[in-house]
């Protein structure tokens, strides 16, 4: 009888140290878009955000658009200090699952959240999306975002530039990492598009659906939007203050 619980005792401590780590991973906010929204609007817990880029060969990000991006960033958080970096590596793919994505993801990045500091991953890729070739830019964790450069080269013409585009879906695609369009919270405004969840119904805003997908010169006129909307703002301000 005493072996016995002797046993159960040591099988719920080994267990418990398997849940511990269980429950680390579960409450994780990396797990799903929109989940580390506070972890990037707020300074409490992360006073500092650093943005680690990896590209494959060819396909940089512009410099403009990286400007547009730490603009932005600066506009809606509360951070004091927003840090770069770019890498690159080579790829042989040109159709990438998001099983891909996220084996790439795993072998590329080097910085994780640490101490007092938040990072956000971008991948910058050749080729396209395998479940949609459309894709231009892509969220797919809480924390790591992917852009379809090659894509958004294709997708420029007359007057409106693949750098255009680029800042639009960079901005979008961050966007999404803070939760807009209702990922997670639930907005005071009826901003959200009822065919395209989690994207806005304003044509003049970053969060407008066709602005990550190669479809956008059907369904805007001129360069795609770089910016939020009062909506959209309002919504971020609400939760960089924690009244959402
Ligand atoms: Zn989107």
């Amino acid at each position: 009888m005493r072996s016995t619980i002797f046993l159960m005792l040591s099988m719920i401590l080994v267990s418990s140290g398997c849940l511990d780590s269980l429950k680390d991973e579960l409450i994780s906010c990396e797990n799903s878009v929109g989940e580390c929204r506070y972890e990037i609007l707020q300074d409490g817990k992360y006073s500092k955000l650093h943005i680690e880029i990896d590209y494959v060969s060819g396909y940089e990000p512009s410099s403009e658009a990286i400007d547009l991006l730490r603009q932005r960033i600066n506009e809606v958080t509360d951070k004091n200090s927003v840090t770069i970096s770019q890498d690159s590596f080579g790829s042989t793919d040109n159709s990438y699952s998001l099983q891909e994505i996220l084996d790439i993801e795993s072998s590329q990045r080097t910085k994780f959240k640490d101490g007092d500091e938040f990072v956000i991953h971008i991948l910058y890729l050749n080729g396209e999306f395998e479940d949609n070739e459309n894709t231009l830019g892509l969220a797919y964790k809480g924390s790591s975002f992917a852009m379809f450069q090659e894509k958004i080269e294709d997708a420029a013409f007359l007057f409106i530039s693949a750098q255009d585009i680029e800042k639009a879906v960079l901005v979008h695609e961050y966007g999404h990492l803070l939760g807009l369009v209702n990922m997670g919270y639930t907005s005071p405004h009826d901003h959200e598009d009822p065919e395209h969840p989690h994207h806005s119904n304003n044509e003049e805003s970053v969060m407008y659906w066709a602005v990550e997908s190669q479809d956008f010169y059907n369904q805007l006129d001129g360069e795609p939007p770089n910016n939020f909307d009062s909506y959209d703002l309002d919504d971020l301000n609400l939760m960089r203050q924690g009244k959402l």
